[in-house]
């Protein structure tokens, strides 16, 4: 016998247990982004490697380590896209969508890096982004932070979700405070460890996020990024603040909050959860005004965000798995009697034309009335149809309630009515 061939580490099958609850989510989650107005931005997977250097950084764990480059039969280096914002402002420039424009994007896909896989880590993940371009101001950050709030009350979890929120500055106030920062650093290189000593001189920002706990323990007396903000990076940060205590949304500060991609300036936010263990965060983004700039457009302010739906699955699943208890059937159609499937099928097709939310079954492979009612149940039907002979020479159906095994007949013409409303309740 030949060996199986197995699925790539790290890169899952979504079977149809899952997949039925992830439909369930992207269906909210796309309902809500409609809500706000935003339309989705369909881009490929694979894009020149280039562009993800240039986006996201060369100095960055993602560009480092992480990236899924190849050569493709013609010698060029592509990638599998690691997130989703680098394409989505490449395809903007390209199709002249962002200059002078307001947009509002989202997009959702794999993703795609060479990670450690752990739980609520994967080579091959998720995520579901959403893009604004040509607004500077902080209104619209704060109203794509309210926007996420609602995902988390329409899935059962803002309980469970934190927002930490903090200021980058800009590239020049970002500037002043890394020559502070690595002079600090350097008086103590003997706790930095070896990523820490390299990104001294290539990336210091990036140290404030590094995970090691002794890093840590120097950084509570690092200098402050806050400190070196001008007047405008700081209103921009206090409005922000106030439209969001305005509308009901708390958060904390959090100083070392960096974010692992280059392109962000000002405003950076994360959700983060204590349900998941070390993979904690769940949504995350910020404002990149210079991106789109950098990528060779003209300048457009920007903010953005994106989510791992695996993360984001797995704290449903943890927290309110009542989201996910769909019954296979709402309504089961029981038949008995020759010939009486083709009226069966017949009126199913009728209560499908007009109650297209409904889950509404038919009874195949026949039975007793005992054992196709056993069916319904199993199935979690709240009703069934009853069709047996009488029905069909009066042109009626009997529509029996399973919960309180109370029935009633109708006439077919008037079942449709019946069923509305006692499926109302
Ligand atoms: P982390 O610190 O967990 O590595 P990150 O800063 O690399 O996250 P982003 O690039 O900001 O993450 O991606 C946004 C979201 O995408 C994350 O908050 C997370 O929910 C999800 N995500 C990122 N990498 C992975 C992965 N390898 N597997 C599953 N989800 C991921
Ligand atoms: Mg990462």
């Amino acid at each position: 016998m030949s060996k199986t061939i197995q699925a790539i580490r790290g890169m899952n099958d979504i079977l149809p247990t899952d997949s039925a609850q992830w439909q369930q989510v992207e269906t909210i989650l796309k309902s809500v982004l409609n809500q706000y107005g935003f339309n989705e931005i369909r881009l490929p997977i694979v894009e020149h490697t280039p562009l993800f250097n240039r986006a996201i950084g060369e100095i960055t764990d993602v560009v480092e380590k992480e990236m899924y480059s190849f050569e493709d039969r013609g010698g060029e280096s592509l990638t599998l896209r690691p997130e989703g914002t680098a394409g989505c402002v490449r395809a903007g420039i390209e199709h002249g969508l962002l200059y002078n424009q307001e947009q509002r994007l989202w997009y959702i896909g794999p993703m795609f890096r060479y990670e450690r896989p752990q739980k609520g880590r994967y080579r091959q993940f998720h995520q579901i982004g959403a893009e604004v371009f040509g607004l500077a101001g902080p209104d619209i950050d704060a109203e794509l932070i309210i926007m996420t709030a609602r995902w988390w009350n329409a899935l059962g979890i803002n309980q469970h979700v934190k927002l930490e929120l903090n200021s980058i500055g800009t590239l020049e106030e970002r500037a002043n405070y890394k020559n502070a920062l690595v002079s600090f650093l350097s008086k103590h290189k003997d706790s930095l460890d070896e990523d820490c000593l390299r990104r001294l001189d290539t990336n210091p920002l990036r140290i404030l996020d590094s995970k090691n706990p002794d890093v840590q323990a120097i950084l509570i007396d690092a200098p402050n990024l806050f400190d070196y903000l001008e007047e405008e990076s700081k209103s921009h940060f206090n409005r922000l603040c106030d439209i969001l205590k305005a509308n009901g949304i708390d958060f904390t500060l959090n100083q070392r909050l960096v974010r692992g991609l280059d392109y962000y300036n000002r405003t950076v936010f994360e959700w983060v959860t204590t349900s998941l263990g070390a993979q904690g965060t769940v949504c995350a983004g910020g404002r990149y005004d210079g991106l789109v700039e950098q990528l060779g457009g003209k300048a457009t302010p920007a903010v953005g965000f994106a989510m791992g739906l695996e993360r984001l699955v797995l704290l449903i699943q943890s927290i309110n798995p009542q989201l996910f208890k769909i019954n296979q059937a709402d309504l089961y159609v029981v038949s008995f009697g020759d010939n009486s499937i083709e009226q069966a099928i017949a009126i199913a097709e009728k209560i499908r034309n007009t109650m297209p939310n409904l889950r509404c079954v038919v009874n195949h492979g026949g039975g007793n009335m005992k054992k196709q009612l056993t069916r319904a149940d199993k199935q979690g039907a709240k009703f069934a149809v009853l069709i047996g002979e009488d029905e069909i020479k009066q042109q009626q159906v009997t529509i029996k309630s399973l919960i309180s095994g109370e029935q009633t007949t109708v006439m077919q013409k008037d079942m449709v009515e019946f069923l509305n409303n006692a499926t109302k309740n």
